[in-house]
């Protein structure tokens, strides 16, 4: 029996998101036949091309689509065209709402440093060879949202005033997701947070200490934010699951990218109760939009943490990773990655990273033993 429709908001954005959003989109239909299953897309405006057809970066449309859908695939946002015209109105800022409007308390961020790629780090190889970790950070809470907040004039002298924030639930609900996923990898979570100078952070040291207590089998350690920053560098086969608040994880996830050296390649899932969205890591890339030169595996990948976490197909997921490393390993390169005197363009990229995944899946089917009819 044909499985019901897997339903996806795209929202594509600006400069590159549309070519590469387009590559995962022709990934995913092409495992249409060997999974039985289709996927039916519905397309939203956001950030800059929102903004000039609608005046608003996140239109009411888009957010009924991403609501009506079971998960989102976003491009990116933003370019200078949009810097200057209305400074109050960013394209930004169609993103950090939709973020707030679905819900999304929890950001992972893998930084995994593929062999065949290992000479891209600005670390040494030997130092990174064999990194594979998990950013999870908190994305509704901390600093970031915090009141009071703004810049208030006192005693003649103006003070820009952030408060960080953190709720036990909060806390507890990100926790979770660490220790889940850590039970999916290698059972181990560190906790990052500044619990000597901060009360906000005593907190949340607290509360991990307590949600680890019904995951006996991971193991927990806990690190000051300053300590990690260092120990990414200095160590980072380290880490399995980093967890870790709004304003730290910000910073440490894009720490973490730079291991691997390759910002082309990243992918993310900003998870909710009931929503997800799906997205590379980079930006829009505007110098090089509509050249057929950005990378698409980032995009790819986003959406086969997709296939995982918002539909469970972890067989799935791990035959697109896994066509991704093995294209990756043939020498398949985007401009942005050295080591091909020739290379390919985004679609290309795309067309190899498809066939390489349906035979992957097909493999894997055609060895599966066949159900008996009663
Ligand atoms: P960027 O990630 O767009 O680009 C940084 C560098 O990496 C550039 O040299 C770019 O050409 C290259 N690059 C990025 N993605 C690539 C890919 N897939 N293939 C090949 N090369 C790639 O960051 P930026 O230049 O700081 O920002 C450009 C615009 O994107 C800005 O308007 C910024 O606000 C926006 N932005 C959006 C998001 C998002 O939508 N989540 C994230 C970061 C930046």
């Amino acid at each position: 029996m044909m499985q019901a429709p897997f339903r996806i908001a795209l929202l594509p954005g600006d400069g590159i998101g549309p070519e590469v959003v387009s590559e995962a989109v022709k990934v995913l239909q092409a495992l249409e036949e060997v999974l039985g299953a289709t996927f039916r897309f519905q397309t939203g405006l956001i950030g800059g091309a929102a903004l000039d057809q609608t005046a608003l970066p996140l239109p009411p449309e888009t957010i009924s689509i991403c609501n009506s859908a079971q998960a989102v695939l976003l491009g990116a946002v933003g370019g200078p065209q949009w810097d200057s015209k209305r400074p109050e109105v960013r394209p930004e800022q169609g993103l950090l709402q939709l973020r707030q409007r679905l819900g999304l308390f929890v950001n992972l961020r893998p930084a995994k440093v593929l062999e065949s790629l290992v000479n891209l780090s600005a670390l040494k190889p030997d130092r990174v060879r064999g990194t594979d970790l998990v950013i999870v950070r908190e994305l509704l809470g901390g600093i970031y949202f915090g009141n009071p907040r703004g810049i208030f004039a006192r005693n003649g002298e103006r003070m820009g005033v952030n408060t960080e924030v953190y709720r036990e639930h909060e806390i507890e609900r990100v926790a979770h997701r660490a220790f889940v996923l850590a039970r999916t990898r290698r059972n181990k979570v560190t906790s990052v947070d500044k619990a000597n100078v901060l009360e906000s952070s005593r907190l949340w040291r607290e509360v991990v200490k307590r949600v680890a207590l019904s995951y006996p089998d991971v193991e927990l350690d806990h690190m000051y934010v300053d300590a990690c920053a260092m120990r990414l560098i200095e160590n980072p086969t380290s880490f399995d699951v980093v967890l870790t608040t709004n304003l730290f994880g910000d910073i440490l996830s894009d720490e973490a990218a730079m291991l691997t050296g390759s910002i082309g390649l990243l992918p993310s899932a900003s998870l909710g109760e009931h929503s997800a969205l799906y997205e590379p890591i980079h930006g829009s890339a505007p110098s090089i939009a509509g050249r057929k030169r950005a990378n698409p595996i980032a995009a790819i990948a986003s959406a086969a943490m997709m296939m995982r976490y918002s539909f469970r197909k972890e067989d799935v997921a791990d035959a697109m990773e896994t066509a991704i490393e093995r294209v990756l390993k043939r020498g398949v390169r985007t401009p942005d990655l050295p080591g091909r005197k020739r290379p390919l363009t985004t679609s290309r990229v795309g067309d190899l990273v498809a066939a390489e995944t349906c035979k992957l899946l097909r493999h894997a089917t055609s060895k599966k033993p066949s159900r008996r009819r009663k």
